[in-house]
């Protein structure tokens, strides 16, 4: 067979170049349906990853750090007792009411703590969450405002 094949060579050459030209539309048909199938899929691909890495393709870097803030100070309330710690609280029982609840430093001293560790929030967090020592406390904005006024914390009211 191989020796026919190599006596043939250009016979055949010759054959298939013009069964190819017999049939140019199918062969020109055959590749374009190959191209298009292969798109399909290609895009079939596309969306089955997005759909599947839908949380890292959609959520950008700061949506991120928001989930991050927000599932720490979730911890911290319930760490320091989801509610506001002043006994004096204007709300009786104490303010549970989580969008005026407040991260404090009981010796007063966030401020300065604020500053050695910069903006960096999530920092704070974890020092908040790693505390054994009793030094924060949860209090509501008013409790919290009161408390620094008295302290005489916020410089505005020295
Ligand atoms: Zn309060």
């Amino acid at each position: 067979m191989e020796r026919w094949r190599e006596a043939n060579r250009e016979h055949i050459r010759e054959y298939e170049r013009k069964y190819r030209q017999d049939h140019k539309e199918h062969y020109s048909t055959w590749r374009k349906n190959r191209y298009q199938g292969h798109k399909e899929e290609e895009k079939e691909y596309q969306r089955k990853y997005q759909q599947e890495h839908k949380e890292q393709c959609s959520i950008t870097h700061k949506e991120y750090m928001v989930k991050c803030y927000r599932e720490m100070r979730v911890k911290i309330f319930a760490k320091l007792g989801n509610k506001c710690s002043n006994p004096n609280c204007l709300v009786p029982n104490g303010c549970r009411d989580i969008r005026c609840l407040q991260i404090d430093h009981v010796h007063g001293n966030g401020r300065k703590e604020g500053r050695k560790f910069g903006v960096n929030t999530i920092k704070y967090y974890e020092r908040v969450l790693a505390d054994t020592e009793g030094n924060y406390q949860i209090l509501c904005a008013n409790c919290n405002w009161i408390k620094k006024i008295e302290n005489h914390e916020n410089s505005k009211y020295r």
